[in-house]
């Protein structure tokens, strides 16, 4: 049976939702095409924070990401009877006297001043070691990602929108007034593979690296968090005295596999982090799409505006998806030039 629809997106972790829920709200069609090959969203912490908490500086756009973000999430709440949103407090814990001054210095920036406590924070459980005290920060929480990927996909599913199986390039055949693939007919394909998209002769080239991750679940009823700690590790709290900690940062294995390695550096952070007894649960492993100048990659083939990709989402999905899907569908609809240094025509040689 022919299909005809405005948009076909291939793949649902945070890029191809985003960008699925942007259709929807302008009315447009779609199909989404998903293989399960790439796991970051669904072993994403979630988090968001609008600080980067090595150096004590904004996260690029934070603001505008956060107020495209939130009501995106809420309003996913609301399609789908769930609850995703969870508000947390951050505390950074401080190695030393300077760190501390460090945190004073940012504050008194303006564009951080709405971020992060002037004040230092006693980190109340003894569970965990502080004998420096805490930076909190404002407007932070935490995302559920994997129950929303699989609520959104269930969605999917049920109203006959999700194809899933792998999408296959070499089917995309293109004419002037459209794109046929298989007996599907669509307007544009929008490319949201992450680190799949190495599979993609269209966009290949572009210089997404790729950054496995990998994170436990811990059990420690002595713990006792209700906010998340951002020390040598981050540690969240899951409820029922159950926490994420992450994460690891590897450039050359791109598997989606655990490794023994991975759980070794954890638990060697962790025990610098805490003092109190904790059994693992789960162990998890995905690879981010990140970017060399760690900046998304949104934009269409140069010589094939009928294939779009949105990309490079990197350690932040959970922020920054929202606000790019809607650039990219502005961009794309109405032809509202993509910021440069979002825009792939960075890349002019690689595409
Ligand atoms: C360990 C870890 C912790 C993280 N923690 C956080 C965090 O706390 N906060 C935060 O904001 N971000 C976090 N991230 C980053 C975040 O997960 C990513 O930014 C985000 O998930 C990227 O989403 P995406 O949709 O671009 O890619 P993906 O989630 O990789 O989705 C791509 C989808 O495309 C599908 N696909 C690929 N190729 C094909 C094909 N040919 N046909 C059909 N389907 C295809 C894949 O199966 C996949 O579902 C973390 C990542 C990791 C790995």
């Amino acid at each position: 049976m022919n299909t005809t629809v405005d948009y076909i997106i291939v793949g649902l972790g945070l890029a191809g939702i985003a960008f699925a829920e942007e259709l929807k709200k302008q009315g447009r069609s779609f199909l989404v095409f998903e293989n399960h090959s790439q796991t970051s969203s669904l072993v994403a912490g979630g988090m968001y924070n609008p600080v980067i908490l090595k150096r004590f500086t904004p996260v690029w756009n934070a603001k505008e990401q956060l107020d495209i973000a939130i009501p995106f999430y809420l309003s996913l709440e609301k399609e789908l009877s769930a609850s995703f949103d969870e508000p947390l407090p951050i505390y950074r814990t401080f190695k030393s006297i300077e760190e501390q001054n460090n945190w004073f210095v940012a504050c008194d920036q303006p564009i951080l001043r709405e971020f992060m406590h002037p004040e230092l924070v006693k980190v109340e459980s003894k569970g965990v070691n502080a004998p420096y005290q805490a930076g909190k920060l404002r407007h932070t929480g935490r995302i559920r990602v994997k129950e929303l990927v699989s609520m959104y996909r269930e969605d999917l599913r049920k109203n006959d929108y999700l194809v899933e199986e792998t999408f296959r390039h070499d089917r995309v055949i293109t004419w002037d007034s459209h794109i046929d693939y298989g007996d599907i007919m669509a307007q544009k394909i929008v490319f949201c593979e992450g680190n799949g998209v190495k599979s993609n002769p269209f966009f290949k080239k572009l210089p997404l690296n790729g950054t496995k991750g990998e994170l436990l679940t811990i059990h420690a009823p002595e713990l006792k968090l209700d906010y998340v700690i951002k020390s040598a590790v981050f540690i969240m709290p899951l409820g029922n005295d159950f926490y994420k900690v992450g994460a690891t940062f590897n450039w050359s294995d791109k598997t989606n596999d655990p490794t023994m390695a991975g759980k070794k550096e954890l638990e060697e952070k962790l025990m610098t982090v805490i003092n109190c007894p904790y059994k693992i649960t789960d162990h998890e492993a995905g690879v981010r799409p990140t970017t060399g100048d760690r900046k998304p990659l949104l934009g269409v083939h140069a010589k094939n505006h009928r294939l779009a990709i949105l990309n490079g989402l990197g350690t932040r999905g959970v922020m920054i998806a929202p606000l790019m899907a809607k650039k990219l569908y502005q961009f794309l609809e109405n032809g509202e030039p993509l910021d440069t240094e979002i825009d792939i025509k960075r890349f002019k040689q690689k595409i």
